[in-house]
């Protein structure tokens, strides 16, 4: 596929490609162009041409152009869910979520279209003013493979709404997914130049975008590491930003729990999407007047995934991504295996046969007895492996939760008020699920605090943080 720039299929200044494989056979999938910051500058270029017409379309009809695009996403699902499995391995029915979440975003976005209201403020003899709230720009989108589609909803949506225009880079290894969307949303009425998408590496693409100093606001979802760069580069040139970094949410289950309810949304939060997911249950802290029955439970279901191509049926999860997002996992697993700072339950061990030889599988794991202060719960896991500790109270369980640099989710399970009350007040992060975890719906404030990010993504926040107040004020 080509890259979508100005509303048409673009080859690239340069003349080289990137291969797009299937995580789970290595198969040839299609390629992409391997873009330049020449081609950044053509992406930023066509994105300003297109801003003054659809910043002065009224709300309203913006709005309306993405409910069509997501009626259309919902006519393709099936297409698109299938091109997503293919590049990014995971389980169809996960897939076919995602991109149905993607169209939740838009129709949610166009539902509050008309209602975008600025403010008056009367100031007695001073005069009265006018509030209304005016699009940034040029917007720049750099987004993850791990959840491509849902994350390139979670910006274009308030961005476009909000009147801006955009340059979104995909993930090198999940592009196609995007590029298909970008092509669906022009055919549903989106103008040319409004949303353009330019393949390529984070250095050359990523970085000229962020770069680019008529790009006025840029929205990163990614690595820690990566994020603590582009704020850096950034803010050399003073452009509002969103960092969605990384998190490791803990879950906290506590002996009045609905153990079956709590193992299941264990099992969901953490091995979910390959256990690739940024708000994955990623520490699990079990009361020990229920942990034997709950790890006993937890460990037969987990015994029962089925791990295979996506593509398949019945297959709960798939591949990882890449070969090295696989050996990041076998690193961590091993060294904890070896300095005994946790035993391994059950997994710990890529999978391997005919089915497996291929792609990048790796057999769900639990680690129990894990060593506070293992790798394991310190950096950010990001497979499916969940390391399970015992704690003899709430005390300890939230005090546990808090030792982290992140803080992007966590769960709590319990039918206790009480007990809800004090990880709501205590435990740090940018949502606190209660006996659930994972659900991000398109109305709610979605980030974290610390070093899982800066801003907020989803609802009215987000729209907020694609426009800018301009204050009309009347002296009479
Ligand atoms: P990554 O930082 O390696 O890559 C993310 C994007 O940034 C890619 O498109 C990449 O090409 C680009 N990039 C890389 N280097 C760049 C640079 N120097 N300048 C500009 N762009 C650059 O992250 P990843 O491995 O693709 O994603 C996994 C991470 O994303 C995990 O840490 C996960 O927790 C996090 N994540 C966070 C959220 C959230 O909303 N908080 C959601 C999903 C994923």
């Amino acid at each position: 596929m080509l890259m979508r720039i100005g509303g048409k299929d673009t080859e690239g200044i340069d003349t080289a490609w990137i291969d797009v494989k299937n995580p789970a056979t290595r198969e040839l999938i299609d390629r992409v162009p391997s873009g330049t910051k020449e081609d950044v500058v053509c992406a930023v270029d066509a994105a300003g041409v297109a801003f003054d017409t659809w910043a002065k379309k009224p709300t309203r009809d913006r709005g309306m152009i993405l409910y069509h695009a997501a009626q259309k996403v919902r006519d393709q699902y099936k297409d698109l869910a299938r091109l997503l499995t293919r590049e990014q391995g995971k389980p169809m029915k996960e897939s076919s979520d995602e991109v149905r979440g993607f169209a939740n975003i838009l129709e949610f976005y166009a539902g509050i279209s008309a209602g975008q209201n600025g403010e008056a403020i009367r100031l007695g003899a001073a005069g009265d003013c006018i509030v209304v709230r005016q699009p940034l720009g040029i917007c720049g989108a750099i987004i993850p493979w791990n959840m491509p589609v849902l994350i390139m909803g979670w910006k274009i949506g308030p961005a476009l709404l909000a009147g801006n225009t955009m340059v979104l880079k995909p993930a090198s290894s999940t592009p196609l997914t995007n590029l298909r969307l970008a092509q669906i949303l022009e055919e549903a009425g989106l103008p040319p130049g409004v949303l353009n998408v330019v393949t390529g590496s984070g250095e050359s693409v990523g970085t000229a975008i962020v770069k680019h100093p008529a790009v006025r606001k840029l929205s990163f979802t990614g690595d820690c590491a990566t994020g603590y760069k582009i704020r850096e580069m950034a803010g050399a040139c003073l452009k509002d930003i969103t960092l969605e970094l990384g998190g490791s949410d803990p879950m906290i289950v506590m002996p009045d729990a609905e153990i079956d309810k709590a193992v299941e949304g264990a099992l969901r939060g953490r091995f979910y999407n390959a256990g690739q997911t940024c708000t994955a249950v990623k520490r699990l802290y079990v009361h020990e007047k229920i942990s034997t029955l709950f790890i006993q439970k937890l460990k037969a279901r987990v015994d029962a995934l089925t791990v295979g191509n996506g593509l398949g049926s019945k297959i709960d999860m798939g591949p990882m991504s890449s070969a090295d997002q696989r050996e990041k996992i076998v690193q961590m697993v091993e060294e904890t295996r070896n300095s005994q700072k946790g035993t391994i339950l059950t997994g710990g061990y890529k999978l391997k046969g005919t089915a497996y030889e291929q792609g990048f599988f790796y057999r769900p794991t639990l680690v129990t007895d894990v060593v506070p202060g293992s790798s394991l719960v310190t950096r950010e896991l990001f497979g499916p492996v969940l390391p399970v500790m015992t704690v003899p109270d709430l005390d300890t369980a939230i005090r546990e939760a808090n030792n982290t640099r992140f803080g992007l989710g966590a769960s709590i399970w319990t039918k206790e008020l009480s007990t809800t009350k004090r990880v709501f007040d205590e435990v740090k992060a940018g949502i606190i699920w209660v006996n659930r975890h994972l659900t991000v719906p398109p109305e709610v404030p979605f980030g974290g605090i610390n070093e899982s990010g800066i801003g907020r993504e989803n609802g009215h926040h987000a729209l907020f943080s694609y426009s800018q107040t301009k204050t009309l004020y009347l002296g009479w």
